[in-house]
């Protein structure tokens, strides 16, 4: 397996027997995460860059099989952070370190364009060194280009699966794989940087879906890619679905890293949820990034995608302190900076 870990380094592609051999083969997987590891030392040293995650709205349209929050979950406990919580949130988060900012949540439709217009310009008002990253799905294109418009530096948007029939047994009908991936391209047109991502070992998903998955990657380029595994929600239909494994997460992640040498992959909360040192081994095997939850820990536990999240119950200082530990335990430092991509377009 060694060529062909070199020949991905090397080349950034695969043939397809190739791809299937590096993603569901028997082999060391050390060298796999090794050579990823080469590389983002190359490209950003032993750096983690931190994100601090706002959970804005636990109230959304859509109906998505996987999600706890999904609009059809009765149990689901729905809350919204005025603007005061939100920039409060950010006031925490710049004294902690934090230079970006990720607002994230259900598709509220509270959220109008002028809503969030309005928030974005407040808090590059206020804090013109930190970069605001938004993810808040899909939205007009006239709604991105405001709110980029207003100071809006990146966009989270993971594509979930680059298969359109995959796509289909994971969402209900009336969500489009085709309208998710022309907002990813409308995101990148604007001028974002950009992040797409998949669960990894969701429902009904194939070795293929995942090697279209790398394909999509190849071509589109993202900045940043948030990869996870499925984890399921007791309230959603894929309740009894097995959760995605730590080995294929993690391989995962460094066959992203060999594929895209230069993009920022978020060692997630996902992968901390499955295992103890979840986030650890996705630093050492090619993550560059963390996000700890900036969100007041009153609705910590309300933003339920998945069973057993992490973390629900820590003050920001004490998440923070507990990431810098875990960071540095895995031999790499968590440092002040907005993080930016640091790639040739
Ligand atoms: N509404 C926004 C934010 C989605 S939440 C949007 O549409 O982009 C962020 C991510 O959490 C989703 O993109 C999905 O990949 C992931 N997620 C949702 N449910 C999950 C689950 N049960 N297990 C693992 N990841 C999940």
């Amino acid at each position: 397996m060694r060529e062909l870990i070199d020949k991905l380094a090397a080349e950034h592609d695969l043939t397809d027997e190739e791809w299937k051999q590096l993603i569901e083969g028997e082999y060391d997987r050390s060298l796999l995460y090794a050579k990823a590891d080469e590389i983002r030392r190359q490209k950003y040293g032993t750096d983690v860059y931190i994100r601090g995650l706002i959970e804005i709205s636990s109230y959304c349209r859509n109906d998505c099989l996987y999600c706890g929050i999904r609009r059809s979950n009765s149990h689901a406990q729905r809350y919204r952070l005025s603007k005061e919580q939100i920039l409060e949130c950010c006031q925490t988060g710049y004294e902690l370190g934090f230079r970006t900012y990720v607002m994230q949540g259900g598709e509220d439709t509270f959220f109008t364009t002028e809503y969030v217009t309005e928030l974005v310009s407040e808090i590059k008002k206020r804090y013109p060194d930190c970069s605001v990253t938004l993810s808040l799905g899909e939205r007009e294109k006239a709604d991105y280009q405001a709110w980029y418009d207003a100071g809006a530096d990146r966009y989270l948007l993971r594509h979930e699966t680059a298969d359109r029939l995959h796509y289909e047994k994971l969402h209900p009908a009336e969500l489009s794989y085709d309208h998710r991936i022309q907002c990813l391209y409308d995101l990148k047109e604007i001028g974002y940087q950009v992040g797409c991502g998949f669960m990894v070992e969701s429902p009904c998903q194939t070795v293929e879906n995942l090697i279209a998955d790398m394909r999509f990657l190849r071509k589109f380029q993202p900045h940043m890619v948030g990869i996870g595994p499925f984890i399921p929600h007791h309230d959603t239909p894929f309740r009894d679905k097995p959760q995605g494994s730590l080995e294929k997460t993690l391989t995962m992640v460094a066959l992203i890293r060999l594929t895209l040498p230069q993009a920022l992959i978020p060692s997630t909360t996902a992968l901390g949820t499955i295992h103890p040192q979840g986030r650890e081994l996705g630093l050492k095997a090619g993550a560059n990034v963390v996000m700890p939850n900036l969100s007041p820990v009153s609705v910590r536990k309300q933003y339920s995608l998945y069973d057993n999240k992490i973390c629900t119950g820590d003050e920001a200082a004490e998440c923070i302190a507990c990431m810098k530990r875990r960071v540095a335990s895995a031999g790499y430092q968590i440092v002040v900076d907005r993080g930016d991509w640091r790639g040739s377009s």
